[in-house]
């Protein structure tokens, strides 16, 4: 079955979100009011060594003791784009130290890690064999608090969790309403130390979100306000978050962003940006952000046929005089307008726009293309993704 294309109209959608968010800079270190409303009282940190080793764990694991709860211990190990071993470590390091939830505090690796682990922490079984996929989750889960450092994946909102699996060489889904993190804390300052790289390629990951959010299959008037605020957003602030790092203002308003766009994706899905970014991520180890960052204008052009309109009414958010243009002028100068931006990330701080200056190698380009074709996200692309069209994209991408 095909979805129809939300250009189309809609005659039914729902929305639901489980998560309360909180946003203050400064938020993570002391959330002692949102701690004495759960009843979990002992917690596992779950992080990655730079925030072990930086002292910002520490800072959050003070503040989870100064309001009185008890953290029974940090795992630091995870790494970027986490593996099922991490996850299982993780899970048992809960299980050992008796907690009653988790806080995650990272980038998406942190909180897809602490997110899957609390799967089989809360309720036993084989995490890939019982859970990957959707809807596998039974029941509610143990608290998680989920505190983001980068301004990309919005996992702190979402249902899923991605996670690579060393046996099969691919990144696996988790998709459940019970995964959604119970508290997001969102603390710009956390942010104030990501490398200018980093900022670029998680902001791209959050553009991406927005855009294919809007032009899914699956939106919804809910997702498309989001999603739009979250275009206008980023398109104003990221490039000023890359150059000037310090500046609190662009950093809060790049993780609003992520944040509405993290809402907007996990409510109306996304397409074959990500599905070849999936591909791309488990075959040739590119980062989420950075495959997500080369791919997006070139599945802007895959859908612009059947999305012109929507395209069309993204432009001003992404910063076209659209006066006196034809819907179809104004799709592509959309399109054109991502290619800027990637052009300016790429000027002032090296970001790639090719897959060949990523580390994908011309021959991993078929696997590529079969990989997304099978991939979840083209499901919900308004245009149906076929191995010969979207080889031809990665292509153009390489
Ligand atoms: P990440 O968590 O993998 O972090 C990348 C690197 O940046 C790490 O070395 C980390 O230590 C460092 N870092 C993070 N925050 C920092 C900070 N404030 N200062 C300095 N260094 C910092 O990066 P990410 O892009 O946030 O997450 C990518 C992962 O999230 C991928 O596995 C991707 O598949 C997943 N993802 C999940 C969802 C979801 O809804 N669950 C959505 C999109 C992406």
């Amino acid at each position: 079955m095909r979805l129809r294309s939300a250009s189309v109209g809609i005659d039914f959608y729902q929305f639901f979100l489980n998560t309360k968010i909180l946003f203050q800079p400064g938020i993570s270190r002391d959330f002692s009011n949102e701690l004495a409303q759960l009843t979990a009282r002992k917690f596992l940190l779950v992080t990655d060594p730079f925030f072990a080793e930086n002292g910002v764990a520490d800072a959050v694991r003070a503040g989870i003791e100064g309001a009185g709860a008890e953290v029974v211990g940090v795992f630091s190990e995870v790494p970027p784009n986490s593996e099922v071993e991490v996850v299982k470590r993780c899970a048992a390091a809960a299980t050992a130290g008796g907690a009653e939830g988790i806080v995650a505090l990272g980038g998406g690796s942190a909180m897809d890690t602490a997110k899957a682990a609390n799967i089989v922490f809360s309720l036993g079984g084989d995490l890939v064999a019982d859970y990957s996929g959707s809807q596998t989750i039974p029941r509610a889960l143990n608290p998680l608090i989920a505190i983001p450092t980068t301004a990309g994946t919005g996992s702190e909102v979402t249902s899923s969790a991605v996670i690579f699996d060393e046996a099969t060489q691919r990144k696996l889904s988790f998709n459940d309403a019970f995964l959604r993190p119970q508290l997001a804390l969102l603390d710009p300052e956390l942010t104030l130390s990501l490398p200018p790289k980093a900022t670029a390629m998680t902001g791209m990951d959050a553009l991406t979100h927005a855009i294919e959010a809007y032009t899914s299959a699956q939106a919804n008037p809910m997702s498309d306000a989001l999603a739009m605020k979250a275009v206008k957003l980023i398109r104003t602030h990221l490039l000023q978050a890359v150059e000037r790092g310090e500046e609190l203002e662009a950093r809060s308003q790049m993780m609003i962003a992520s944040n509405m766009a993290g809402i907007a994706f996990d409510h109306a899905m996304v397409g074959v940006v990500h599905a070849m970014s999936h591909a791309t991520g488990g075959i040739a180890h590119v980062p989420h952000g950075l495959a997500n960052s080369i791919y997006l204008p070139y599945g802007m052009e895959y859908n612009l046929e059947v999305a012109a309109e929507r395209y069309a009414g993204l432009a001003r958010r992404l910063g076209v005089d659209t006066s006196g243009m034809s819907p179809a002028d104004a799709a592509r100068a959309a399109v054109t307008a991502v290619r800027e931006m990637r052009a300016a990330l790429k000027r002032v701080c090296g970001l790639p726009d090719r897959l060949r200056d990523a580390g994908v190698a011309e021959g991993q380009l078929e696997e590529i293309a079969a990989t997304a074709v099978e991939d979840g996200a083209s499901f919900f692309n308004p245009r149906e993704v076929t191995f010969d069209e979207v080889l031809k994209k990665i292509r153009e991408a390489y």
